[in-house]
């Protein structure tokens, strides 16, 4: 049998009820002025990309599930891996990211530093991927001197693909170089 998608929001009230639960864990009220940062939305369908470096499988909305196909296919025809960390997680499941990270002893703050709140995520638009190389451990700012991210660099763009969080970005999100989004329209920079 075919994997199931993962479960999203049913509608707006309960994607609302959610938020709600990060602010009353403490996810600042003025979160999204502040971070320049605004709540989006889940996608109403996901295909599956195939499985991620830890073999679960991953799911994209169908725009950027083709692209990123033929942005893989492009690279390997260059000699170059992307390997899949993670692409859609729901806002229900960064909540719980963050109820996980609270449970350690990590203050609220430390954690908007490493992830958008639950809402404000990119990942739940089903439209971004974390990506990693072979050699290189996943999620760790070393990425970028791997071949993938100089391939990813020159030639993302060409496939609506484009970073994120750029060092000293003005969201107040550590530097992803890992973290790429696809755009119907790519973003001015
Ligand atoms: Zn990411």
């Amino acid at each position: 049998m075919a994997a199931q998608p993962p479960r999203r929001c049913r509608d707006v009230a309960e994607r609302s009820g959610l938020i709600e639960r990060a602010h009353a864990l403490g996810v600042p009220r003025n979160y999204g002025r502040a971070r320049g940062l605004r709540i989006l939305h889940e996608p109403r369908s996901l295909v599956s990309i195939g499985p991620d470096i830890h073999d679960r499988v991953q799911w994209l909305q169908p725009r950027a599930a083709r692209s990123l196909t033929r942005m893989q296919e492009a690279a390997a025809s260059d000699g170059v891996t992307l390997q899949i960390v993670s692409a859609f997680r729901s806002i229900e499941y960064q909540l719980g990211i963050v109820e996980r990270k609270l449970a350690r002893g990590l203050t609220m703050d430390e954690i908007l530093r490493a992830s958008a709140a639950p809402g404000y995520s990119e990942h739940h638009t089903g439209r971004c991927v974390d990506f990693t190389a072979p050699g290189y451990a996943p999620l760790e700012e070393a990425f970028e001197r791997s071949p993938a991210f100089a391939w990813l660099q020159r030639n993302a763009n060409a496939f609506r693909f484009a970073l994120s969080y750029r060092r000293g970005n003005p969201h107040g999100i550590a530097y992803e170089p890992w973290h790429w989004c696809w755009h119907a329209r790519l973003p001015r920079r």
